[in-house]
């Protein structure tokens, strides 16, 4: 199916791509394209305009600064698959296929929020930290704050993305995803991390309506026996996996997860 007409604008800044966000309420931004088009092509939305960030220099890259990795909202998959960013370049090697991880980016799948995508509980795992910028200023929100709900996340319109800020190091970590067969997104994926104080932070994506902190482990710590982490109560259910099945799945990601991470 095509989608609905749309003007294209190829912002030249960050300050240009927020102005123009800002004169046209119903405009989106467009960074990889590999769910927003598809998701115009089912008409499940129909922007009137399209501002194209993919390429703009000031979101590319991934930079050290003290004991913080900087990752730029339009970093590929692909680039992170070959960094040394803790955990989320075990992950990136795992979404989809070589073409989305070469045109997907980190920001957009952030911002997309897809309850299936694997970056969210990776990130709430790292307690990362989420830079977001808009004509009027910069604030920066935590993981915890940024995931609210399906496809639903604290950027508010006008606002764009910038930045992900990572601890730089970690004593270990670890993601496990049960993957759908045909598209690679998580019917369950568990991320781990044992961070540098000892601390343990643990989620899981894919099985709820959104990525949730798996917050029974993480009272458990590294001696974790993983057993009935989630209630299904709490889980989806579909034709290709129910909700106790999911439940069961989040309980041996997280067993795999936590042997390797501690
Ligand atoms: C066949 C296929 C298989 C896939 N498999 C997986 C998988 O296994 N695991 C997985 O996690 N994902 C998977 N994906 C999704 C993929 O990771 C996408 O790249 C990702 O979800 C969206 O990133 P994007 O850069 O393509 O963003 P886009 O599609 O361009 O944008 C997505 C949304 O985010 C908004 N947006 C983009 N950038 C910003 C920004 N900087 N600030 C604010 N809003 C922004 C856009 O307006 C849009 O609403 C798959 C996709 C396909 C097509």
């Amino acid at each position: 199916m095509y989608t609905s007409e749309f003007t294209y604008h190829k912002a030249s800044s960050v300050s240009d791509a927020l102005a123009q966000l800002a004169s046209n309420p119903d405009a989106k931004l467009l960074a990889g394209g590999h769910s927003l088009i598809p998701t115009m092509k089912l008409r499940l939305a129909s922007p009137s305009a399209l501002i194209d960030v993919s390429s703009l220099p000031e979101l590319r890259g991934i930079r050290t600064e003290g004991d913080t990795i900087i990752i730029g909202a339009m970093t590929t998959h692909r680039e992170l698959e070959f960094s040394k960013v803790p955990l989320l370049s075990e992950v990136a090697r795992l979404i989809g296929d070589p073409m989305v991880r070469n045109k997907g980016t980190i920001g957009g799948a952030l911002a997309h929020a897809d309850p299936s995508a694997d970056y969210p509980a990776a990130i709430l795992a790292l307690n990362a930290k989420i830079k977001i910028q808009s004509s009027s200023g910069a604030r920066v929100v935590t993981a915890d704050e940024f995931f609210q709900g399906m496809f639903t996340t604290a950027l508010a319109p006008g606002e764009m993305l910038v930045e992900i800020h990572v601890p730089a190091s970690v004593k270990g970590a670890a993601y496990e995803k049960f993957a759908h067969p045909a598209s690679r997104y998580a019917v369950a994926g568990v991320a781990v991390v044992v961070h540098s104080d000892g601390s343990l932070r643990a989620a899981v994506t894919g099985a709820g309506d959104h990525a949730m902190r798996l917050t029974k482990l993480e009272s458990e710590g590294v001696s974790s026996a993983c057993k009935g982490l989630v209630s299904a109560s709490d889980l989806m259910g579909d034709h290709f996996a129910s909700a106790e099945y999911r439940a069961h799945l989040v309980d041996v990601m997280a067993s795999k997860a936590l042997a390797r991470a501690k």
